[in-house]
């Protein structure tokens, strides 16, 4: 836990109080504060609040509370982060006796004081009817476990003693809020409030009791619990299982997790894993018990859209029988999607919501021995699914240790909490994008036409691993791109000529994403010599990258699309070459031309596995991305002297020999791979020349 500092607290004023005031500068040091600590906030989750005056253009003072804006997190949160309020207006509406989220949230748009393109907190009511300045909220852990067990509200008392009012779950909004604020008129004294099944407020006139006594409360938890508990329930003995195992089986997890969609081009949506197998997580649920303590319903509510009511729990794995594991993995899950379809028909019957269902199969599966499986329709989604998977299960974990019973929220209200307007919004805004979910892995990421591939995929939803010799270029592209892109870029160094390397390149993808959806055969290099003077070694060189490198990334790739069993995508990147080859360029034409028909053959091998292969026949692209393409540098003088031209001289003689009189760029053939793999049309087995229009191109 972060200490207040008044050092540190002085740079926040120097930075923020001359722009937002002292009041808004001191809110966001402790927010970040609160924020940084994982025990009390996670992804968002909690908000803060200040009471201050708002100065509008006019120099009108108005009284206002700035409250932490929807989605945004305290750890990082800067002044514009808070939403302005009219206080007087918030005030009038505890008068009623009635509001819904949705007239609720319209009634807090109405009274911010700036027009944010974002929500205040759905606790922002609460906020405003505390009567003191500061008011800090978060879900911690240490509160959660003492709240969820069976005589929670005994435990909480018993650990917090008299300092604390407890309230029982309320789901958040107007009415929660109105909760707090009647039972604080009645005890004006008290240092706190504790939420059953949600957490922690705590507030004061002064920003440091107000931050010290959530730390204080929260760390008086933590004793109790540390106290209570023997710790002696999960000290199994347990063997972690190999990489090799989990790199197996991740791609059937991930196959069977993923969404069946009713458009046969887009049939399903494909979910991105992340595994938890860190030796705590194997101890918790390894146990013959684990399973009956830690799988049923969530901590609390805002956790119900990433992890789902429950988990999925394989008892008996049979990790040494791949065949029935895999059946074992389709069984659990089929099992899961129908309860949670009962589940879902039954919250409509009794609602009248009629929100269409989420995808019904799990957000997690547990195998014991192997991990946990945590999955999300993005990577972000799927790191918070894992991040509040954790948290859950030690949550429980403790409860089992303190030698009580853990009691979540009530079955019969998961469904209203999970399927909320609200929350329905907060996932609308995830994302849309056509390629979402999708992994996508590319050889020769670090030349011209690679990079500019990863680029697009990226800027389409993609997860992007990008391969190639390790070295200074493929460093570059990953500085450049995980800068604009973060965590969904991997740059993972990879020699197509070697098994090995390829084999191992596509372990380590399984291992960390869970599998891959979509494969960019790019790599290859060129050779410029006449027939007669071409020694053997170097023909076979330009063969071992263009033809051998592009058949074992095939190779390895094609067996994950198929252990996940949800189709795919291949693009191989061809080259106009192959219609229409040149002189000199017998090493690369030839070469290219067999991978080309690899290419065409994969097309026909994998049409029954709903995989499509096409590909891309692009002419001279000389640079994309800030790169020059390698194979430029490569032919490029050899064709400037043969043509007696220079670099410019080239680029306009390539340019001019199309139809269209256009420069091909690297870009061009990034859009040509988008086109395929967002599948726009139903083609498989084709070539898309990319070449601005070459009559000599064509077939013939
Ligand atoms: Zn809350």
């Amino acid at each position: 836990m972060k200490r207040w500092s008044n050092r540190e607290l002085k740079k926040y004023i120097d930075r923020y109080a001359h722009e937002f005031g002292e009041a808004l500068a001191i809110r966001v040091y402790t927010s970040q504060l609160l924020g940084q600590d994982p025990d009390l906030v996670l992804h968002g989750g909690g908000n803060t609040s200040v009471k201050a005056s708002f100065v509008t253009l006019m120099g009108e003072s108005i009284p206002a509370v700035f409250v932490k804006g929807s989605g945004w997190d305290m750890a990082t949160t800067g002044p514009d982060g808070f939403v302005p309020l009219d206080l007087n207006a918030l005030e009038k509406l505890r008068k009623l006796d009635q509001l819904e989220d949705t007239a609720m949230f319209d009634q807090l748009r109405l009274a911010m004081l700036h027009p944010f393109p974002f929500n205040p907190s759905i606790e922002a009511l609460a906020h405003a009817w505390i009567g003191k300045a500061y008011v800090d909220h978060t879900h911690a852990n240490a509160i959660l476990t003492l709240t969820n067990q069976e005589n929670g509200e005994d435990i909480v008392k018993e650990a917090l003693g008299d300092d604390v009012i407890i309230r029982p779950y309320i789901h958040p909004g107007f009415y929660l809020s109105k909760d707090l604020a009647d039972a604080l008129d009645t005890s004006p004294n008290i240092r706190g409030i504790v939420l059953m099944h949600h957490g922690l407020f705590t507030f004061d006139d002064d920003p440091r009791v107000s931050y010290e006594t959530h730390l204080e409360l929260v760390a008086r938890a933590r004793q109790y619990i540390d106290k209570k508990a023997s710790r002696s329930f999960f000290t199994v003995e347990f063997e972690k299982a190999p990489d090799s195992a989990i790199t197996r089986v991740a791609p059937i997890v991930r196959g069977a997790l993923a969404e069946r969609a009713k458009d046969p081009n887009r049939p399903f949506r494909p979910v991105i894993l992340q595994i938890l197998r860190d030796e705590e997580t194997l101890r918790m649920i390894g146990h013959p018990d684990s399973r009956r303590i830690l799988e049923g319903s969530v901590l609390t509510a805002d956790f119900l859209i990433r992890t789902k009511p429950w988990m999925a729990w394989i008892e008996s794995p049979e990790l040494n029988d791949m065949e029935t594991l895999s059946r074992q993995i389709e069984e659990t899950v089929l099992d899961f999607a129908e309860r949670y379809r009962i589940y879902y028909d039954q919250g409509v019957q009794r609602t009248g919501r009629d929100f269409p269902m989420f995808n019904p199969r799990p957000r997690i599966l547990v195998i014991p021995g192997l991990g946990v499986f945590c999955s999300g329709t993005t990577l972000k989604e799927a790191t918070i699914t894992a991040d509040l998977s954790r948290v859950t299960l030690k949550v429980k974990r403790d409860i089992v240790a303190m030698g009580a019973t853990y009691r979540g929220i009530d079955e019969d209200k998961l469904f209203e909490m999970e399927y909320w307007g609200p929350q329905l919004a907060k996932l609308a805004k995830i994302t849309n994008a056509l390629l979402a979910g999708r992994i996508a892995v590319i050889t020769g990421a670090a030349g011209a036409i690679g990079s500019a591939i990863c680029k697009r995929l990226l800027e389409e939803g993609c997860v992007v691993v990008g391969t190639d010799l390790a070295g200074e270029r493929l460093s570059a592209l990953e500085a450049d791109l995980t800068g604009r892109f973060g965590e969904n870029f991997w740059a993972l160094p990879m020699d197509v000529t070697d098994e090995t390397s390829v084999r191992k390149a596509f372990e380590a993808i399984n291992l960390r994403y869970g599998g891959v959806d979509i494969l960019i055969s790019n790599a290859g290099i060129a050779f410029v010599k006449p027939l007669d003077e071409l020694e053997i070694e170097d023909f076979q060189r330009v063969q071992r990258v263009n033809v051998e490198g592009a058949l074992l990334f095939l190779k390895w790739g094609i067996k994950v699309l198929k252990a996940q069993g949800t189709g795919g995508d291949v693009v191989h990147i061809s080259t106009k070459n192959v219609p229409s080859p040149g002189a000199s360029f017998g090493a690369y034409s030839a070469t290219k031309a067999a991978a080309h028909q690899l290419a065409r053959v994969a097309s026909l091998e994998l049409a029954p596995f709903g995989i499509r292969v096409n590909n891309l026949a692009p002419d001279a692209v000389f640079k994309g991305e800030g790169r020059k393409s390698g194979l430029w540098e490569v032919c490029g003088p050899e064709r400037m002297k043969a043509r007696g031209l220079d670099e410019q001289g080239l680029e306009e003689y390539y340019k001019n020999r199309n139809l269209l009189k256009i420069q091909v760029r690297a870009d061009h053939v990034a859009n040509g791979v988008v086109f395929f793999v967002t599948r726009q049309t139903p083609t498989t087995g084709a070539t898309l020349p990319i070449d601005g229009g070459l009559p000599d191109a064509t077939p013939r």
